[in-house]
């Protein structure tokens, strides 16, 4: 593995690939690796033949009240666990790479951002979608690698690449969920272990939701009202959010139509750490199908 702080040298190692006749794999992520992390690795070590890895800590998605200082890093870790699942490159740029001055032009996705994340976090999928935009300038032609527990994200890096032809195939992986189901996340390390304990409450709400599309309940409303229910149940849980939305534009629906499919997302506060979470839900007839990710 190699690690490459400059823009060029990244580039000029995919264009060289390429020319090789080699296919090239992204995976875009902040850093401080888990097994969320690792299986975007492993799903494009078996899909390329280069596997390029960015960690950035990108200021631009971080507003000034969020915790851009306090995100956890351990880069030395981190160079371990990518050695480990076979990566090539390590692209581990600093600000001044990725921002040499303030940027004038930015990339915004209209109505996908408006609502769920987008709606406590103004700014947030900008820096996400201008972020993303320029990682994939500098690698080129690649499939890029996304989680599905960041849905929104992978609903807009998806859209940005259709609106702006890029040439890129983005791939959406599953989430992955620590063995009590809560899930995997970086943040999860601000948890004290009474909040770790509580933040399962996110996952038990899903399956709340999930159990009573099983049992046949297809009203959005009550769905969304187990959902703030659970959260509300937990002492130390602060809902930011709970939406029940068609899972291909993120509109909100009222009645889980047959031939839908659904995600349930929600964002709540166990003290001051902000958590994510959400599963789809395919309506087919009486058949429903769940995905909650998968436990490692
Ligand atoms: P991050 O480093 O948190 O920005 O995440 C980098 C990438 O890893 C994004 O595509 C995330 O969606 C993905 N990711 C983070 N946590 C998980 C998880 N628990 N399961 C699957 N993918 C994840």
């Amino acid at each position: 593995m190699i690690t490459v702080n400059h823009i060029a040298q990244l580039r000029s190692f995919c264009d060289d690939a390429r020319r090789a006749g080699r296919r090239v794999g992204l995976v875009p992520t902040m850093g401080y690796f888990h097994e969320g992390h690792r299986s975007l690795m492993r799903a494009a070590r078996v899909e390329n033949d280069v596997v390029v890895v960015s960690i950035f800590v990108n200021p631009t998605q971080f507003s000034p009240s969020e915790d851009l200082d306090a995100y956890p890093r351990d880069l030395e870790r981190d160079d371990a666990i990518a050695r480990d699942e076979g990566v090539d490159v390590l692209f581990t740029p600093d600000t001044a790479e990725m921002y040499p001055r303030p940027p004038l032009t930015t990339v915004h996705v209209g109505d996908l951002t408006a609502e769920l994340c987008g709606a406590s976090r103004p700014y947030h999928f900008d820096g996400v979608a201008t972020v993303v935009t320029k990682l994939f300038a500098i690698t080129g032609p690649c499939r890029a690698y996304f989680g599905r527990k960041d849905y929104q994200q992978l609903a807009v890096v998806r859209r940005l690449v259709a609106d702006l032809d890029l040439p890129v195939d983005v791939v959406g992986c599953p989430l992955v969920r620590e063995p009590d189901g809560v899930a995997m996340s970086s943040r999860n390390a601000y948890l004290s272990a009474e909040e770790r304990a509580a933040a399962t409450a996110l996952v038990r709400a899903l399956d709340r939701a999930a159990e009573a599309v099983r049992a046949g309940e297809r009203d959005a409303a009550t769905l969304r009202g187990l959902v703030v229910a659970e959260v509300d149940g937990e002492p130390l849980a602060t809902l930011d959010y709970a939406e029940v939305v068609d899972a291909g534009d993120l509109s909100r629906i009222d009645h889980l139509e047959d031939s839908t499919d659904v995600l349930v997302a929600l964002a709540a506060r166990i003290g001051k750490t902000r958590l994510i979470d959400n599963a789809t839900i395919e309506v087919r007839g009486a058949q429903v199908r769940v995905d909650l990710g998968v436990r490692s």
